[in-house]
């Protein structure tokens, strides 16, 4: 490494808070499913930051949109309209099929405005006496950082020293339709759940699990809120994981990809009741909605579907699937995977998942351990079938070395 690059990182060590450990890269350049540092070394990115670069890095289009509106108006705050709310309240709504829109900016402002909206449905709507309302979430969830977020989270590292917490929340286990039954009370106002884990390592549930889930909710009046932040949006193969079991969730919340990784969009989407509680000045973001973030996702939201790039995850993650269980390897536990999003679980005595992230980093391609052992495979969606062989040859070359 150069002098510059170490100068960076040890910069980033000097004045920043240490609540990540990044792998040594030092990145100043992307474009489609490469990115390059500072030294000019090119690399495949298959992680696409968490999965909210879907649609590559630095779109042609969206960015175009992006550096469009930015000459034009950036900022309104929701105190006067704007002339590009209502466009993305249509093509939003258009796309999912959903019939209302609660513009964020983070997913976890997402987060916490599905729970502040299901807990008043539940008030207002649903007739639970007020303070009461219960939410069950699953354990080794994954729904953001804030407070009322982690208050839910059963990882002892997301929680640990941070309280005192929000009451009102009750844990299940994942995949489990029987133990959800059990957990209904009069009191249940939702059930907040993600489609597939991703931050757990990829965790798919049992196939029926969610008609079952989606049954449950309906015949207890619960709410059913999938966090498609990170499964959706092409990310699996399909426009909402929820279509892998042809059910309809009752509030949706997205983030990540829809502003295509230029700047943090998040939104809630929901049915008329849940989102139709809410009365001015009763939930709010000073950015939310604003011009620049809704011409950013309306951008990104048409060339994910314009480009067919939700078919090509199906196509390309299918392939990646199939290459990564044809590599004979004593380090692997289990490959699996839904469209483009991926996991390696490597067995506990290969080592750190992170030493072999760090050795595909030596060979051109960007990938990020989770949970110590899995290595999470998440390129873009305009990936071709030559760029996931040209990355299959590279994970065959590592996995089958020995890091323990
Ligand atoms: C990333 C993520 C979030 C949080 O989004 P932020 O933009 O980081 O606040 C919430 N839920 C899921 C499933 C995620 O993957």
């Amino acid at each position: 490494m150069s002098s510059s690059v170490i100068d960076f990182i040890a910069t980033e060590a000097r004045f920043g808070a240490h609540n990540y450990e990044p792998i040594g890269v030092v990145l100043s350049r992307g474009e489609g499913v490469w990115v390059w540092d500072t030294e000019g070394n090119r690399y495949l990115d298959c992680l696409s930051a968490y999965s909210a670069v879907s649609q590559g890095h630095c779109h042609p289009k969206i960015l175009a949109a992006m550096v469009e509106q930015a000459h034009r108006l950036t900022l309104t705050s929701r105190a006067f309209h704007n002339d590009q709310l209502a466009l993305f309240y249509e093509e939003i709504a258009a796309l999912t099929g959903s019939h209302k829109v609660l513009p964020m900016n983070s997913g976890a402002e997402a987060v916490e405005s599905a729970i502040k909206s299901v807990r008043k449905w539940g008030y207002e709507v649903k007739g639970v006496p007020d303070g009461q309302a219960e939410i069950i979430v699953c354990a080794n969830n994954f729904h953001g950082r804030t407070l009322g977020v982690v208050g839910f989270s059963t990882d002892p590292e997301t929680r640990g020293h941070f309280g005192p917490f929000a009451p009102g929340f009750k844990v299940i286990p994942f995949g489990d339709a029987a133990a959800l039954a059990g957990a209904i009370t009069p009191n249940t106002v939702a059930f907040l759940v993600e489609p597939i884990q991703g931050e757990a390592g990829v965790v798919i549930p049992p196939a029926g699990y969610f008609t079952e889930v989606r049954e449950l909710c309906t015949a207890n009046n619960v709410m059913l809120v999938l966090d498609e932040i990170q499964t959706g949006l092409g990310r699996t193969g399909k426009l909402l994981a929820e279509q892998h079991e042809g059910i309809e969730a009752d509030v949706t919340l997205l983030g990540k990809a829809l502003s295509g990784g230029f700047y943090p969009v998040s939104a809630v989407l929901s049915n008329n009741d849940v989102l139709g509680t809410l009365r001015p000045g009763q939930h709010g973001s000073t950015f939310g909605g604003n011009p620049l973030a809704c011409a950013v996702a309306r951008a990104a939201m048409r060339v994910l579907v314009e480009e067919g790039m939700i078919e090509n995850a199906a196509r390309q993650g299918a392939r990646f699937l199939e290459g990564l269980k044809d590599i004979r390897a004593n380090t692997i536990r289990e490959v699996r995977g839904r469209g483009l999003m991926l996991a390696v679980e490597l067995h506990p005595e290969a080592g750190r998942a992170r030493r072999y992230c760090e050795a595909l980093q030596a060979k051109g391609i960007l990938a990020k351990d989770t949970h110590k052992h899995t290595i999470r495979i998440a390129p873009p969606l305009v990936i071709t079938s030559d760029q996931v062989d040209w990355a299959l040859e590279r994970f065959a070359a590592i996995l089958t070395q020995d890091f323990s």
